[in-house]
This record gives structure tokens, C-alpha cells and sequence, in this order.
């Protein structure tokens, strides 16, 4: 596989995704539909990489090098000399369907094409395309070059090949990636959000403050950060999408989004991004 790498989307994930793989020796395209979202991403990775060079993860010349790698542009077809291309736009599934038969024209044959989404199908991504072997999960976590994770789902076309060499760059990124199906929410989001509902309906039904929850399970099951504050930290927005997914794809009640948390949304509080979810920030 040459080195080029194409990343669809600079939100951030993306600028997390061009990164770590710019860090890791790749040369990274980010594609993005707005100027001003690249132009953040770039001052964002700089920031990053600053902040890993005070920690003494990586040096001053590494820093440098790995932003000369990185290149941003406003056109999906820049995206036509990659080797992989992963798609890190906004998560509604109607857009990510029409990316992928974009890409799936401009991008060369032998290209892997592959989606961060946190839930949208794999599979359907695939049918999109003319090369559903090809197309495969690469589901990497907040914030990305911290998190060890990358969950990497499989559709039901994608070929063993093209899994091989996504655990194998995966693993080039010093990440540890874990090979699963695609079902609605996948590993992660099918067990992430049934808990982090369970504790808003705990909230809701007064059984304990959000500061009483989240502490029970941060000391009590060793988390390191409560569930709230982890609905907080995802976007509340996100996480009715999400349990909207799993309560579709699975056809079972027990994954209906918690009243509070639609009230929440409904109020605009949407946890961190808003300044107000569960708890406040300032
Ligand atoms: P974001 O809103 O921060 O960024 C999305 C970016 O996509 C924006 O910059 C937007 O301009 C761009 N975009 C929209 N349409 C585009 C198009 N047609 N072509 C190119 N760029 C386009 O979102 P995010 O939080 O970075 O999420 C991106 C993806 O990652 C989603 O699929 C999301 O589900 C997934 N994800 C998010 C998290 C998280 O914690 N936020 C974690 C794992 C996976």
C-alpha cells in the first residue's frame, strides 16, 4: 500500500484520524466542504501535537514533520491517489451514502475505503458502492490521539483482505484494534448506551443526583469518568441518534432514548459542546 492517506471530514475526529496517522509517518490529504473547518482542524492538530511534544510523547522535529505531511483541500477529488480513504463527516446516513459513491468513483480500484461512523451501517455503506469488499468500519475513539481503540467493523461483504490491512495499519499507528460484525451500535455503542440511558432514567426517576451516579460508578465499577459526564463529553444529540439506531436496527423497546434525555436535547443542552448537559461547564 503507497503511503497516502485521504480523510473525509476535519470535525473533530478527522483532524484526530490525519494526526495520528501523520505522526505515524503517513502522508494525510484532509478533505473537508468548508475552508473554515480546515483551517480549525490545522490549528487544532498543532495544538495537539504541541501539547505532545511539553508531555515528551514525541519531539520537536517529529511535531514538524508530521504537520509538513499533512495537506488540506475543499475537493473530494483530492482524494483520487489514496490508499485509504476514511470518512469522518457529520453522521446523518444520507451524506455518508452519497460519499461513498463519490468515492467509490474517484478513488483508484485497489483504494479501502472506511468510515468512523459511530453507528450507521457498514453493510449499507458498501451497497453504495461498486467495491463492497473494500469498505470496512475504522471506528476510532474521542479523542483520538489518546485513546488506544479502533474498533474495526466489518460489513457483510468486506473481504479478509481488506480486514487484514486494516487491523495491520491500525496496529502501525500503535493502536489496538478489535476485529467485530456490523450490527446496529456494533461492540462499542451497543454497550456504552443502554447504561449511559439507564443512568438518565435513573436521574429522572430520582434515584440519585447526577453527581450521586456518576460517582457510584466511578468508584464503585472503576470508571474512569461517569455516564453522564460520558453523554456530556459525546453530545447529548449524538446519543439519542445513537439509541434512535439501536431501537430501529434491533426492533427492541429497551433501547427507546430516555424522556429526560430528549427534554434535554429539546432545551439545547446538549453537554459539553453547549456549555450544559448533565453537569455545567464553563
Ligand atoms: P464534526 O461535526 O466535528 O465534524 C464533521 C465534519 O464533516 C465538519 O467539519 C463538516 O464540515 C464535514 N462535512 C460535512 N459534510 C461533508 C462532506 N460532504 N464532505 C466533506 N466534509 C463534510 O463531527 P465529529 O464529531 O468529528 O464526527 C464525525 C464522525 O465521527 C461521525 O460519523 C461520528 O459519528 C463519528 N464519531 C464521533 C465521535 C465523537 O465522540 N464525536 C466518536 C467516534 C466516532
Amino acid at each position: 500500500m503507497s503511503e497516502k492517506i485521504a480523510v473525509v471530514g476535519s470535525g473533530q475526529m478527522g483532524n484526530g484520524i490525519a494526526h495520528v496517522f501523520a505522526v505515524a509517518g503517513f502522508d494525510v490529504t484532509m478533505i473537508d466542504v468548508s475552508r473554515s473547518a480546515l483551517e480549525r482542524a490545522r490549528a487544532t492538530i498543532e495544538k495537539n501535537l504541541g501539547r505532545q511534544v511539553e508531555k515528551k510523547v514525541i519531539d520537536a522535529s517529529a511535531r514538524d514533520s508530521a504537520l509538513a505531511r499533512i495537506s488540506t483541500n475543499e475537493s473530494l477529488a483530492s482524494a483520487a491517489d489514496a490508499a485509504l480513504v476514511i470518512e469522518a463527516a457529520t453522521e446523518r446516513a444520507e451524506l455518508k451514502f452519497t460519499l461513498f459513491a463519490d468515492l467509490d468513483r474517484i478513488a483508484q480500484p485497489s483504494a479501502i475505503l472506511a468510515s468512523n461512523t459511530s453507528s450507521i451501517s457498514i453493510t449499507e455503506l458498501g451497497a453504495r458502492t461498486k467495491r463492497p469488499a473494500q469498505v470496512i468500519g475504522m471506528h476510532f475513539m474521542n479523542p483520538v490521539p489518546v485513546m488506544q481503540l479502533v474498533e474495526v467493523i466489518r460489513g457483510l461483504a468486506t473481504s479478509n483482505e481488506t480486514t487484514a490491512r486494516v487491523l495491520e495499519l491500525s496496529r502501525s499507528l500503535g493502536k489496538t484494534p478489535v476485529e467485530v460484525n456490523d450490527y446496529p451500535g456494533f461492540v462499542s455503542n451497543r454497550v456504552l448506551m443502554p447504561m449511559i440511558n439507564e443512568a438518565i432514567y435513573c436521574l429522572m426517576e430520582g434515584v440519585g443526583s447526577a453527581e450521586s451516579i456518576d460517582t457510584v460508578m466511578k468508584l464503585g465499577m472503576n470508571h474512569p469518568m461517569g455516564p453522564l459526564a460520558l453523554a456530556d463529553l459525546i453530545g447529548l444529540d449524538t446519543c439519542v441518534a445513537i439509541l434512535e439506531v439501536l431501537q430501529d436496527g434491533l426492533g427492541d423497546p429497551k433501547y427507546r432514548p430516555c424522556p429526560l434525555l430528549r427534554k434535554y436535547v429539546a432545551a439545547g443542552w446538549l453537554g459539553r459542546k453547549s456549555g450544559r448537559g448533565f453537569h455545567e461547564y464553563s
